[in-house]
């Protein structure tokens, strides 16, 4: 058997959606995040993706303390799944794999966090969706509520074919209207990434840390040791999204 065929057969019922990138695909990924920088030799790119159930949007008073849990359990789990297939991957073939993580540990540029590999765009490269108005990935079926977790292989495998119709309707702003300092912003095909962070993701270690010069200069550290469990204090964006919606 084929080791994709042999891949997609060990994760199936583990996850929601899997895909496959050939490291060609990604030719514009900066430097120091690009596969071949994180392993060099790097040929497939794997990604994967867990739901969070959609109860979590609907909880009229709870909402954000569901979210919190479910997104702390499913970034472990990811990343067991992305040490278990790396280690298959290696077993298998006699090629390398890494795990990407899910979360942390991030690398910062100043004080903008930065995935090792950006999973969302290692999803769209993979065929699993394609970017919306609020700057997430869309799948077709799961909208965005698939969190994503991946492996990247010195193992060469085919690609899956790219989605590249752009979800939204074509008169939505629904995301728009409801963040409530303006970080999705259409007009510019931009979603202002550290102005949301500064409003949703609240962590009780990460004032007093990072008091100061330098505290502020340890943020990467900090972050990547005490990160975990961080609380999310907004996600309208996430509840208003139609894509997100199956049944009201
Ligand atoms: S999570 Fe909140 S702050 Fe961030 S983009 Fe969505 S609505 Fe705006
Ligand atoms: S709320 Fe509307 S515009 Fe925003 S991402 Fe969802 S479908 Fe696109």
């Amino acid at each position: 058997m084929e080791i994709k065929e042999e891949i997609k057969n060990w994760i199936n019922g583990k996850v929601d959606a899997v895909g496959f990138a050939p490291v060609d695909r990604f030719g514009e990924a900066p430097e120091k995040h690009h596969p071949e920088y994180i392993l060099p030799g790097a040929k497939t790119v794997i990604v994967y993706g867990r739901l969070i159930p959609r109860g979590v949007t609907k909880s009229p008073n709870y909402g954000k303390y569901f979210l919190h849990r479910s997104y702390h359990t499913v970034y472990p789990y990811l990343d067991e799944l992305g040490y278990s297939l790396s280690n298959l991957l290696e077993a298998e073939t006699g090629e390398l794999a890494v795990q990407a993580p899910s979360y942390l540990p991030m690398v910062f540029h100043g004080m903008e966090p930065w995935g090792v590999l950006s999973l969302k765009h290692a999803a769209e490269k993979a065929g699993l969706g394609a970017f919306g108005r609020s700057g997430q990935l869309y799948h077709p079926k799961h909208g965005g509520m698939l969190r994503w977790g991946g492996v990247i292989t010195t193992a060469e495998m085919e690609g899956d074919p790219l989605i590249d119709k752009r979800p939204c309707p074509e008169d939505c702003t629904a995301c728009m209207k409801a963040c409530p300092v303006k970080a999705i912003q259409d007009e510019r095909e931009k979603f202002e990434k550290m102005t949301c962070l500064a409003h949703s993701i609240k962590h009780v270690i990460y004032p007093l840390a990072m008091k100061g010069e330098e505290g502020r200069k340890r943020i990467e550290r900090i972050t990547n040791t005490a990160g975990y469990n961080y609380w999310m204090e907004c996600f309208a964006c996430v509840k208003v999204c139609p894509l997100n919606k199956t049944k009201d």
